[in-house]
């Protein structure tokens, strides 16, 4: 199977000039979405993982699954004023101004060892918050998994040294 056959190439979207990757596509076949989340919980049954952490939205849909799978529990990171309890949080900036996610701040025990997954890889600054949040708890960052890496826009580079994932490249 060729996951590649199940996401939607987007033009001008949401921008003129952007290509979007639409991943629904390959959440809505049976088939595609659990070979995904396999090959995900593959690369993952290597780490030693105690939790996984996504950040909204998407990376609920795709790090849900994989959490199921390999029976450990999943954090999600959310935009400021969305989670009820305590958070910690922190900025980071966009191509057009700045945008703060946040995590709960008794949701990550000293130690423990983290998969983040998200649906796509662009410039790295989602995965990097994501990662610094989980850090201040003191989690360990073990692995970062996507299904897509757009590699043009070098969001590796932002995560140099991780341990880093992705089942489809553009
Ligand atoms: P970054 O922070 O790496 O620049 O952007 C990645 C974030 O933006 C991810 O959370 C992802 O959901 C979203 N994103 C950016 N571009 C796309 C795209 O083309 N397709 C999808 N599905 N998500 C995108």
């Amino acid at each position: 199977m060729n996951l590649k056959d199940y996401i939607a190439r987007v033009d001008n979207y949401p921008e003129e000039g952007i290509v979007f990757r639409d991943i629904t596509p390959l959440m809505a076949n049976g088939e595609a979405f659990a070979e995904a989340t396999n090959q995900i919980v593959d690369y993952a049954k290597e780490l030693e993982v105690d939790v996984v952490v996504g950040p909204e939205a998407r990376g609920f849909i795709v790090g849900c699954p994989v959490a199921y799978e390999l029976n450990i529990g999943f954090i999600p990171v959310r935009k400021k004023g969305k989670l009820p309890r305590e958070v910690i949080e922190i900025d980071y900036s966009l191509e057009y101004g700045t945008n703060t996610l946040t995590i709960h701040a008794d949701s990550i025990k000293p130690g423990q060892r983290v998969l983040i997954i998200d649906d796509l890889l662009a410039t790295g600054g989602t995965v990097k918050a994501s990662i610094d949040l989980v850090e201040k708890l003191g989690g360990i960052v073990v692995g970062c998994a996507f299904l897509i890496e757009l590699t043009d826009l070098n969001g590796r580079e932002k995560i140099k040294g991780y341990n880093i994932k992705a089942l489809m490249d553009y």
